[in-house]
């Protein structure tokens, strides 16, 4: 089987104590690469190389950090097809929504980084002629940087990316679950001549690998995306000791579909919401809260869309969803499926796992589930599944609607379906979420503040907000 390997300071190396654990194919369920099961010594070698990297790194002008990134892109641009097969295989997401999404991404997240760098510009506060203060944004060292496995290189990249375009130096640690397109990075970026030590990956299980890194004496900075029990760990570890923390976390977003809205667009949009892959998007709408005067006609045009989904081979081009990530996350998806039932939830359609033929039979497949009559305020409506699970919910008024959407412990983002503008606004003006689309979903604009309220995370990233929090501002006073 094959070997993946960490990254430290420009070289592909084993883990210290050379233990290695199996990687499986979600499609099939079978094992088909080792990852190496990384332990502290490795954190600490990682951090080593790229404190002494950051060194030169953090001096290397915006122009030349910006061309080397540039590079980069055009690297993983080169390797485009073999990412997104390998994407595929190891998260079971359909090959044409790694092509569409995720893969595209990676470069364009290096591009995005590189070239704000250059359009980047400084405070100044001038003192009615009496001196002049101006601010100095630096790098700050040694950046930990820790992804999940929904959308492995697609957030690994929009983490290491700005980081190293700040000029600081990376030790990531991407999922264990799906750590072979974070390998074919390495290999990308021996390819691209990479300084080396910028960015070291190391690979191995969550609290194992995960926190020595964050717990480092030299990591004085994490950016985080994934659930929001580690996200707590992580805050409860590192707050004593002043860390700078960005959080990206769990979801349970509401979808809400006014009257008056464009009712085609509304069905296909909500159908897109919930199940793109396999409902494992931190945005997806998985609560889905309809107003009563079109419930009827929404439920049944819904059905027939989700009937028309085909659940199959991740390979083939005619497959909607493909298989989950991991047999455990499978059992834990059917497993809320049945609290639903027990909750007295009606299931309008799916519901069960799917046994695909021949060397598919073992992969962990579900069928795209709606399910109704749940209240509002139940487990289901207000815990995050992470699955192809989609919730139901009937309203009346606008204030209901707020009130029901407003009642989980998160608040990432949410959909607002309307004709009628104000009642948009007013509407997203509202709504607990830090990202709020209206007649559309998933709509990114690279440069807009990306995160979460209450639960669902702590600062903000994307366009200058990550490139401020990779930086120190620093204010200079000069009396005139
Ligand atoms: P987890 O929180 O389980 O894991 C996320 C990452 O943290 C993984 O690399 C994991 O490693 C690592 N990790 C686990 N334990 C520790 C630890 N003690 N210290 C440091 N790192 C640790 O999330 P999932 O991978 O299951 O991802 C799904 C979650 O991510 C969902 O809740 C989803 O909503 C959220 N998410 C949020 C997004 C956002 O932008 N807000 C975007 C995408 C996903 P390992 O896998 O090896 O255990």
């Amino acid at each position: 089987m094959e070997k993946i390997l960490n990254y430290i300071n420009g070289e592909l190396v084993e883990p210290i104590n050379g233990n290695y654990f199996d990687n499986y194919n979600p499609s099939n369920g079978s094992a088909y690469s080792l990852v190496p099961d990384s332990e502290k010594a490795d954190i600490d070698h990682a951090v080593a190389a790229a404190k002494e990297a950051f060194k030169t790194w953090s001096k290397t002008s915006k122009q030349e950090r910006s061309d080397i990134l540039m590079k980069l892109a055009d690297t993983i641009e080169k390797h485009s097809e073999e990412l997104i097969i390998a994407e595929s295989k190891d998260n079971g997401k359909p090959e044409s929504l790694a092509r569409a999404v995720d893969i595209p991404r990676a470069p364009a997240n290096f591009r995005f980084f590189a070239t704000a760098i250059l359009h980047e510009h400084s405070e100044i506060h001038e003192m009615d002629g009496v001196a002049l203060n101006y601010t100095l944004r630096q790098p700050i060292g040694v950046a930990a940087c820790i992804s999940p496995w929904n959308l492995p290189l697609y957030l690994l990249t929009w983490k290491i990316a700005p980081a190293l375009a700040a000029g600081n130096t990376v030790v990531a640690k991407p999922s264990e679950i799906t750590p072979m397109t974070a390998f074919l990075l390495s290999k990308i970026c021996i390819e691209a001549g990479l300084p080396k030590g910028i960015l070291n990956i190391v690979h191995g299980h969550g609290a194992k690998v995960g926190d020595p890194l964050t717990t480092h004496p030299d990591t004085p900075i994490i950016s985080f995306t994934g659930g929001t029990v580690t996200g707590k760990h992580i805050a409860s570890v590192t707050a004593p000791m002043f860390k700078k923390i960005s959080l990206e976390l769990g979801g349970k977003n509401p979808n809400i579909i006014f009257a008056d809205a464009n009712f085609d667009k509304a069905v296909k949009m909500a159908v897109k919401a919930a199940f793109s892959n396999q409902g494992q998007i931190c945005l997806c709408g998985s609560r889905l809260f309809v107003q009563k005067e079109i419930y009827a006609d929404f439920k049944q045009a819904l059905l027939d869309k989700v009937s028309q989904l085909t659940v199959g081979d991740p390979k083939k081009e005619s497959s909607n969803l493909g298989a989950v990530v991991s047999k455990a996350h499978m059992n834990k998806i059917l497993g809320k499926i049945e609290e639903g039932k027990k909750l007295g939830g009606k299931i309008l359609t799916g519901g069960n796992r799917v046994i695909l033929e021949g060397n598919l039979k073992n992969g962990y497949y579900i069928e795209p589930t709606v399910i109704e009559s749940l209240p509002f305020d139940c487990s289901i409506n207000q815990e995050e599944i992470f699955g192809p699970v989609v919730s139901l919910i009937p309203f009346e008024s606008e204030e209901e609607v707020i009130e029901m959407a407003n009642s989980t412990k998160y608040g990432l983002s949410a959909s607002i379906f309307t004709e009628n503008i104000s009642k948009g606004h007013r509407v997203a003006a509202n709504i607990d979420a830090g990202v709020v689309w209206i007649n559309t979903w998933l709509l990114r604009d690279l440069r807009i503040p990306f995160g979460g309220m209450k639960q669902s995370g702590v600062g903000r990233e994307g366009g200058f907000k990550s490139l401020h929090f990779f930086t120190e501002p620093k204010n200079v006073c000069v009396k005139i």
